[in-house]
């Protein structure tokens, strides 16, 4: 897929995420909150569900969490708008509550979707909902900042996932936060693994020139480098999703 068709179908599911009435919790959204970020990212964070500001404005993690997950990012020199940010359940449950079982089954074709678009190397889990989908039966105190392969169920073909605390745990408790710190510093290494791992894989499966030329200049190749000089930029235009 190029880029402009990544953009395209993630707008597409962003349309259907819009106009969706699939559980309980569309009756008391302001904004459904599809997701945001680069089209052609490799690597996904996916949160819980979208909050009060996240819910008014109609954008994930904008709210106290989303300052400090930013701030996560910019601690290995990356930048929002290079990843790409979205939600096990894409409307706000009332009050802040968690989701219900039922709530996310029926959200999670939107994830998938994304996820088979984007094909990211690394998924990001965010919180114990999150890593729920990702890492099943795992207790996130002994998970978090620790890897395991995505199961191609999840939409994601072949995927790190790495799990972290959600931010708004790591605000309650500053332990977390260190913690948080500790596991963000493990990304870039994280991707750089995943990178070597997928293109094993591809090589083995189909060793053409062009795949090693796309690998060698995947969009994101700077992410784990270069980006720590980088200054933010703040007319950047942010794709909306
Ligand atoms: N918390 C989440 O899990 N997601 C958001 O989008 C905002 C806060
Ligand atoms: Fe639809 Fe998901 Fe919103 Fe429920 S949470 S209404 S399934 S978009």
């Amino acid at each position: 897929m190029t880029s402009a068709e990544r953009r395209a179908a993630l707008e597409a599911i962003a349309a259907d995420v819009r106009a969706c009435s699939g559980c309980r919790l569309a009756q008391t959204r302001t904004n459904a909150v599809p997701g945001e970020g680069s089209p052609d990212t490799e690597v996904v964070f996916v949160g819980e569900g979208p909050g009060q500001n996240e819910d008014r404005l109609g954008r994930p993690f904008v709210g106290r969490a989303g300052n400090l997950l930013v701030s996560f990012l910019g601690s290995i020199g990356w930048r929002r708008e290079e990843v790409f940010i979205t939600n096990i359940v894409k409307c706000r449950p009332p009050d802040n509550r968690d989701p219900e079982p039922d709530e996310i089954a029926a959200c999670a074709p939107y994830l998938e979707r994304q996820l088979e678009v984007l094909d990211p190397a690394v998924i990001v889990t965010l919180g114990r909902h999150s890593m729920g989908r990702f890492m099943p039966g795992v207790r996130i105190s002994q998970a978090h900042g620790s890897t395991t392969p995505a199961d191609p169920a999840t939409g994601a073909r072949d995927a790190t996932v790495f799990a972290m605390y959600h931010p708004a745990a790591a605000l309650r408790t500053s332990a977390l936060e260190k913690e948080s710190y500790a596991d963000v510093a493990r990304i870039p290494q994280v991707l750089l693994d995943a990178r070597a791992r997928r293109e094993t894989a591809g090589a083995a499966a189909d060793p053409t020139p062009a795949d090693t030329a796309a690998l060698a200049a995947g969009p994101l190749d700077d992410l784990a480098a270069v980006l720590v000089e980088a200054p933010p930029d703040p007319a950047v235009d942010l794709t909306i999703f």
